[in-house]
């Protein structure tokens, strides 16, 4: 198996066959270089709340800015990070960059912004995710309820310790989200008894509203069950009018797509917030 090249971007890693191991070696060693070298980069991806049509919030996703490859997304290195355990420094990066981002929004004179960021089960099971969150949010002065931790069913599960971490960070005033809602095992009683605050609905069931029945009987399963036991239900993935107005009726509380906006750098994503909270002028 040979990398191919694709345009600007790199297969590092291929999904169906994993990486090989000398490539699986070689990519280690290259994502650890570029977190010395501060490769690393936040995009920010708005999240609506349909109810308003205001911006509330944002997802911080990482971006690898290789300096010959160019921009890298993460389904090319997150697998290797996962299974080498890179995850734990470079998930503890994104936290601390995240951090500041919320402070300079507010210094810029945004209105409140929820950030959420991904956190992979490792970040769990090494520890440390606790003291990082702590020490980020002491450092840059954020206040922790615009803070969002998205977390995959699969950490529920798996992880039998990950329920007190999650309970000690609902103390802390955490929000926590269930990532890929629906693709998973969680097992729905779970869901009241840990301290989670929305459900994030996988953007395999959103994507093919609304012509697949199936898929809207699914969203509208979650979407229901979501209200009935009060959590925020937020689609991803939407990228269109008529699957916003499909989500609207079934009462989901948010969206997050390309509908609304890509993933986007902080200056742009700066600016597109501002735009989109001034009214048009008439
Ligand atoms: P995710 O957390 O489920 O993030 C949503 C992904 O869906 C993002 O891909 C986003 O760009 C994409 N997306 C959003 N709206 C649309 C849409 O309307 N259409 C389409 N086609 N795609 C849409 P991205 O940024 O490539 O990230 C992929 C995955 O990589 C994430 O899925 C998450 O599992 C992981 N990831 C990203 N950043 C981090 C991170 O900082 N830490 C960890 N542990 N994982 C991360
Ligand atoms: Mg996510
Ligand atoms: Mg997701
Ligand atoms: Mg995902």
């Amino acid at each position: 198996y040979r990398a191919k090249e694709l345009g600007n971007s790199y297969a590092f890693y291929n999904p169906e066959i994993g990486a090989l191991p000398e490539r699986r070696f070689s990519m280690e060693r290259e994502l650890r270089r570029a977190l010395e070298r501060n490769e690393f980069e936040l995009f920010f991806q708005p999240q609506i709340d349909l109810a308003t049509g205001n911006c509330v919030g944002a997802e911080a996703l990482i971006r690898w800015r290789h300096p010959e490859k160019g921009l890298i997304l993460p389904d090319q290195f997150i697998p290797v990070a996962e299974s080498t355990g890179l995850i734990v420094p470079m998930g503890a990066w994104v936290i601390r960059s995240a951090c500041p981002h919320l402070k300079s929004w507010r210094e810029a004179g945004m209105a409140p912004l929820r950030l959420t960021v991904n956190v992979s089960v490792k970040q769990f099971e090494r520890g440390g995710l606790i003291q990082t969150l702590e020490s980020s949010m002491r450092e840059s002065g954020v206040d922790s309820r615009l803070l969002e931790i998205e977390v995959t069913e699969s950490v529920l599960m798996q992880h039998p310790m990950a329920s007190d971490t999650l309970r000690e960070l609902s103390r802390m005033g955490i929000l926590i989200s269930i990532d890929d809602f629906g693709t998973g095992y969680s097992s729905l009683s779970y869901l009241k008894k840990l301290p989670v605050y929305k459900l994030k609905i996988d953007r395999s069931f959103v994507t093919t509203l609304p012509v697949d029945p199936d898929m809207l009987a699914i969203t509208t399963a979650i979407v229901t069950m979501g209200s009935a036991l009060r959590l925020k239900t937020i689609a991803e993935g939407v990228e269109s009018r008529e699957q916003l107005d499909i989500l609207r009726r079934l009462g989901c509380d948010e969206i997050q797509g390309y509908y609304y906006s890509r993933p986007l750098p902080n200056d742009t994503f700066m600016t597109w917030v501002r735009e989109k909270s001034t009214p048009p002028r008439t």
